[in-house]
């Protein structure tokens, strides 16, 4: 298992230091979208600088993405392999559901097309449902 957080680090040209693979650890366990405080609090009694800077090389190096799903914290979800340093190609649906408040990224539900009036150019797109989700269904 920890061979397997550590190359995909590596993929990522990450050096993986002990806190990174803990914190990919975290992210690879999750079913949805998390916060940075809620890292903070599952990784306790870890340094929250250290964290925050974790997340952010994440971030840079195209291993996770942001997401406001407007709840005023913002969340980070796992990118799918072809992201890359500066390049992010997550163009689907985040959805907030308004029962269980967890965000979902919904990998196969495209962002559509839009389009915009001339000399008007797009250098990202979130797409943001809020709603109710599988589990909550029932
Ligand atoms: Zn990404
Ligand atoms: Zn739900
Ligand atoms: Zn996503």
């Amino acid at each position: 298992m920890e061979a397997v957080t550590g190359q995909k680090l590596i993929d990522k040209n990450i050096n993986p230091t002990a806190m990174r693979l803990l914190v990919l650890d975290l992210l690879l366990q999750q079913a949805s979208a998390i916060s940075l405080s809620d890292i903070e609090k599952a990784l306790l009694p870890a340094d929250r600088i250290t964290i925050y800077r974790t997340i952010k090389t994440f971030e840079e190096k195209g291993l996770v993405h942001l997401i406001d799903d407007g709840t005023g914290s913002p969340k980070y979800a796992l990118c799918k392999d072809d992201c890359g340093a500066d390049e992010h190609h997550d163009m689907h649906v985040h959805f907030y559901c308004i029962n269980c408040k967890e965000t979902f990224c919904l990998p196969d539900s495209k962002i559509p097309d839009i389009s915009l009036p001339s000399k008007f150019s797009p250098s990202e797109m979130n797409l943001l449902v809020k709603g109710t989700c599988d589990q909550c269904a029932e």
